[in-house]
């Protein structure tokens, strides 16, 4: 039984090595298209669909920024692993923002004004400040969240009284099943956003990061700017 569980053990290790070294080299090819340097880009692994202990395997083998979408399973996985970095990106409801913040690397999915509030508010309560991502909502669809886009300049505006939360760049999803061309010009629009709001020079955000593309589309997300991708499925075959 021992050797059993052992082999079944190696065998996991070692495919999550082999996905893990050729998203390593997808996202090296994607980076020299786009004309950037790989080591900018930031990998998170979405660690949603498995367990502490493939969070550990991951962690052995490099990777140190893990993404959970449920604050429960945020704070369990979290917490078995505080020396990792670890980026919430689900939807968040306003009451369970007090049981996360202080243990965020980044929140990526700040869709509205009174969520700022509550994380400004609970960040000021822990004496840190919360580095968040404004989640925008460039395709349309009703079921997505995100801000609309011709809200943004303004929201980034008033942004600047919420002392203890800090806008650090922008999140954005395309659609799951939309030809490549859609998915291209999401991703381009949604930087487009980005290189406009720059310009407008906010002295309270620095809007460095660009988070956008998941297992199915982040190589085009890459060759578009992205400087962090969020990735689940290939890399934990699930
Ligand atoms: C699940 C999830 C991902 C990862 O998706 P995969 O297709 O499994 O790579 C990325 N971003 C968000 C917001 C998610 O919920």
């Amino acid at each position: 039984m021992v050797i059993l569980y052992l082999g079944v053990f190696i065998k996991n290790m070692e495919k999550l090595r082999q996905n893990y070294a050729e998203i390593t080299r997808n996202i090296e090819k994607a980076a020299a298209r786009s004309g950037r340097n790989p080591a900018d880009i930031l990998l998170v692994a979405v660690s949603k669909t498995v367990d502490t202990a493939t969070v550990s395997k991951a962690y052995s083998l490099g990777i140190s920024h893990f993404g959970e979408n449920r604050a429960h399973n945020f704070i369990l996985k979290q917490e078995n692993l505080p020396v990792a970095r670890w980026h919430f990106i689900g939807q968040l409801q306003t009451n369970k923002v007090k049981s996360i913040v202080g243990k965020t690397f980044l929140i990526h999915s700040l869709d509205r004004w009174k969520l700022a509030e509550e994380i400004n508010k609970a960040s000021q309560a822990v004496k840190m400040e919360t580095q968040v991502l404004l989640q925008v909502n460039i395709s349309g669809e009703k079921q997505k969240s995100g801000l609309a886009p011709d809200l943004v300049k303004s929201f980034l505006a008033e942004a600047g009284q919420l002392k203890m939360m800090k806008i650090a760049g922008f999140m954005t999803m395309a659609p799951l099943e939309a030809p490549t061309g859609e998915i291209r010009s999401i991703f381009r629009e949604m930087s487009n956003i980005r290189q406009m709001m720059l310009k407008q020079d906010f002295k309270h955000c620095d809007l460095h990061y660009l988070s956008m593309g998941m297992s199915q589309d982040y190589e085009i997300a890459i060759e578009e700017g992205a400087n962090i991708v969020r990735i689940g499925s290939s890399l934990f075959n699930t």
